[in-house]
């Protein structure tokens, strides 16, 4: 009886969501049959307005452009009385009143700021990060905006590139779970007016530029894109996206934004994907450069390979016309595009309710609120990673004298972190402020700057933009000299330093990785007082500590934490939250090591090790091949004890499944969190096979001296990878398995898939 109810239901279901599709379908016939092809076009159109991010009205024509009927939407728009004011035109004044979609880069949160993506995947909190999403989308829905441009989930090996801040870092299994999360997050079942539409970018490959230079050739193998880059873009796919946007580099020689197998044979056809793809900004005007064609060419070319709306090249409005009339597109070409996007304002809710996302009321009581800004508290003291802890540097007393020291300690601006084009930075904390408040008056906080970010000879005169809002006129010996005084008075020096929030982001590379002169002469100088320092890294990137290692008694890496930034620290400094976090991508020695990862092949060198011939093996003259801090590594103010691996069977069957058991045992004096890996390696293959890969993990907390035993299932599913045919298949033969602490600390058990 409960089967058929079950199955009763399911076909109930089934046949409601049909129905609605029905219905869709035609109410959208019924739309696109009254529509002239230049109002289709129009729906193509994501135009810039010339009033981005702070809403100050420009000069611009968008308002007699969109009651013409030539805007399918527009992007960060910042404000929801501006918003509902140029939705009204839409609705009202043009011809058939179809409304607009408003989208913004909201990428880790609205007002209320999350840590930067990277930070955030530090704390492999899947339910954290999915309420953040949701966050982000109560708060950016409360003021008009109904689509996303979130999440970034290209996958990255290389911390030179700049946008390394805006994904999770360098594993396709965690980059899938997080990038699922995030979909969840903002666009739930989409019938709320606190739910909005998702785009996962950059499709694909944005995050392997040649020399992590921004925007620059990517060249990879179908291999490694199946198996290594496309996951999370996929699972996202799979978890209901509703648009998908094209990434500004080259895939197997031709740019995303005009290459067809990309965006229909993988994206629709492989991954049934049914919602629509935007380009980049300027994504497809940037084909010209490419030498892919005059902009006439390139428009045809992007629309023909898949692309459905045009962000702010004007290709598709300024040339699609003409094409039609030369045959080079066809009328069912635009008429494919033009139903998707529909068909997204038909999801959001729009043609019922054009305002749906314009209740200026909730602009008042959504946004910014005490409950969302104690999730972005938690969610930052989870996305912070202890990378070192000499005698128990940390946590610190809320007593006596300490020094906080550094260009970062007293700055507002530099919180967020990158791409938070909704912060309003004048309502966050400095961590001065964060501290003083913290220790409330039981210990002394004493303050110097100590030194600009940078000496002036080195500032990034070619960066696209560098606002260095601390920086101070006084000279570099002034600052110094007050750095030591205050240094030598206290008991102990927390140094913030690290990389500003525009070091790190869109066209922010670098190809040096370590502590800017300024700030490590300062460090080095206070490690002179011989006073205990604690480092505090600011970072939009694993940043080169190898010479903080070294020399630094204790760091803790913060990223850049969000609107809570200050208050999240001294949580974790003074010791009411032990360090959690555990990094999502390896941290290099030397830059000369990057692109690196834990997840990499072995190579055949050494042959056999200690004969004359071992010398000629796979590594440096002049640095270890290890990173200096694995993936997955972070420390706790606890410890953590593991048992061996236990398996329930050394056979997996075709059929079946097998359980790999750990007991995890808090043998230190903290109650804390703890993230216990699983990696599986598949010995012999047909293809060459990665040394390890993540396959699951769990967060658990123990209370001190606690213990629980971790369980994993593993079944032949997750033992599939893409063949050289690119088949998704499992091979029968000898696999290890290991649970640990991080990528790096595990010892293989073995089972036999039959
Ligand atoms: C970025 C995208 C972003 C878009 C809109 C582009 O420069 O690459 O990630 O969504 O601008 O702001």
């Amino acid at each position: 009886l409960t089967l058929m109810a079950v199955s009763m239901s399911i076909s109930t279901r089934a046949q409601s969501s049909q129905q609605e599709q029905q219905t869709m379908d035609q109410f959208i016939q019924g739309l696109m049959d009254k529509m002239t092809l230049e109002e289709k076009i129009g729906q193509l159109n994501l135009p810039a307005t010339g009033e981005i991010i702070t809403g100050e009205a420009q000069s611009s024509n968008i308002a007699a452009s969109i009651q013409a009927g030539k805007v399918g939407g527009l992007l960060n728009l910042k404000g929801v009385d501006r918003i509902k004011e140029l939705q009204k035109l839409a609705v009202e004044k043009s011809r058939l009143g179809i409304p607009l979609l408003f989208g913004m880069d909201v990428i880790h949160g609205y007002e209320t700021v999350f840590p930067i993506p990277l930070a955030m995947s530090c704390s492999w909190d899947l339910k954290g990060i999915e309420q953040s999403a949701h966050i982000a989308a109560t708060e950016a829905s409360a003021d008009g905006i109904c689509w996303t441009f979130s999440p970034m989930v290209d996958i990255c090996r290389d911390a030179r590139w700049g946008r390394i801040a805006e994904g999770s870092g360098e594993d396709p299994y965690l980059g899938s779970r997080i990038a699922e999360a995030m979909v969840r997050g903002y666009q739930g079942d989409m019938k709320g007016n606190d739910q909005i539409l998702a785009c996962v970018k950059h499709f694909a490959l944005y995050g392997a530029p040649d020399a992590g230079r921004d925007y620059n050739t990517v060249d990879m193998s179908r291999l490694r894109m199946y198996n290594e880059y496309f996951a999370p873009y996929k699972a996202a796919v799979e978890a209901g996206a509703a648009s998908v946007m094209a990434s500004f580099n080259t895939v197997d020689g031709i740019p995303a934004t005009g290459n067809r197998w990309l965006m229909t044979e993988v994206l629709r056809n492989q991954w049934n994907f049914k919602g629509f793809v935007v380009t980049d900004y300027t994504g497809m005007a940037e084909m010209i450069a490419h030498g892919m064609g005059d902009l006439q060419q390139v428009s045809a070319l992007a629309l023909k390979a898949g692309i459905d709306m045009d962000m702010v090249s004007d290709g598709f409005l300024g040339t699609l016309a003409q094409s039609v009339k030369e045959g080079k597109v066809t009328e069912a070409d635009i008429d494919q595009a033009c139903r998707r996007i529909l068909e997204a304002k038909y999801k959001a809710g729009l043609f019922e309710n054009p305002y749906k996302y314009c209740d200026s009321k909730r602009r008042a009581t959504d946004i910014f609120t005490a409950a969302h800004r104690e999730a972005a508290r938690k969610l930052a003291r989870e996305s912070f990673v202890l990378l070192k802890n000499e005698k128990q540097t940390l946590p610190l007393k809320k007593s006596g004298k300490i020094a906080l020291i550094g260009p970062l300690a007293n700055t507002r601006a530099n919180m967020p972190g990158t791409w938070s084009v909704a912060a309003v930075t004048s309502k966050y904390s400095t961590l001065l402020e964060g501290l003083q408040k913290a220790v409330a008056g039981k210990a002394q906080i004493l303050y110097a700057k100590g030194s600009n970010l940078m000496y002036d000879a080195q500032l990034q005169k070619n960066a696209c933009s560098f606002a260095d809002e601390t920086r101070d006129s006084r000279s570099d010996e002034e600052m110094l000299k007050e750095a030591l005084e205050v240094a030598n008075q206290a008991d102990i020096i927390v140094a913030a330093l690290g990389e500003s929030s525009e070091m790190s982001g869109e066209c922010s590379s670098r190809t040096q990785l370590e502590m800017p002169d300024a700030q490590r002469d300062l460090l080095k100088a206070l490690l002179k007082t011989n006073k205990p320092i604690v480092l505090l890294n600011f970072a939009g990137r694993p940043t080169v500590l190898t010479w903080e290692q070294e020399h630094i008694p204790a760091i803790l890496n913060v990223w850049f934490g969000g609107s809570e930034t200050a208050d999240a620290i001294a949580d974790v400094i003074f010791g009411d939250y032990s360090p959690s976090g555990k990094l999502t991508t390896s941290f290099p020695r030397t830059v000369g090591q990057v692109p690196i990862h834990y997840n990499s092949f072995n190579t055949g060198r050494p042959l056999a090790e200690g004969s004359w011939f071992s010398k000629f093996k796979t590594s440096y003259i002049d640095c270890p091949n290890e990173p200096l801090y694995p993936f997955g590594y972070g420390l706790s103010y606890t410890s953590f004890s593991y048992s061996p691996v236990t398996l329930s069977s050394t056979t997996l069957d075709k059929q079946g499944s097998i359980t790999a058991s750990v007991t995890v045992k808090n043998t230190g004096k903290y109650d804390a969190d703890e993230i216990v890996q699983l990696y599986i390696r598949d010995l012999v293959g047909s293809i060459v096979r990665p040394v390890k890969e993540l396959k699951g993990f769990q967060r658990i907390h123990l209370k001190q001296g606690e213990s629980q035993t971790v369980s994993f299932e593993i079944t032949p599913e997750q033992l599939k990878f893409y063949n050289s045919n690119l088949e998704y298949v499992y091979e029968p033969g000898e696999f290890q398995v290991m649970i640990g602490p991080n990528s790096h600390d595990v010892k293989p058990v073995s089972f036999t898939l039959k």
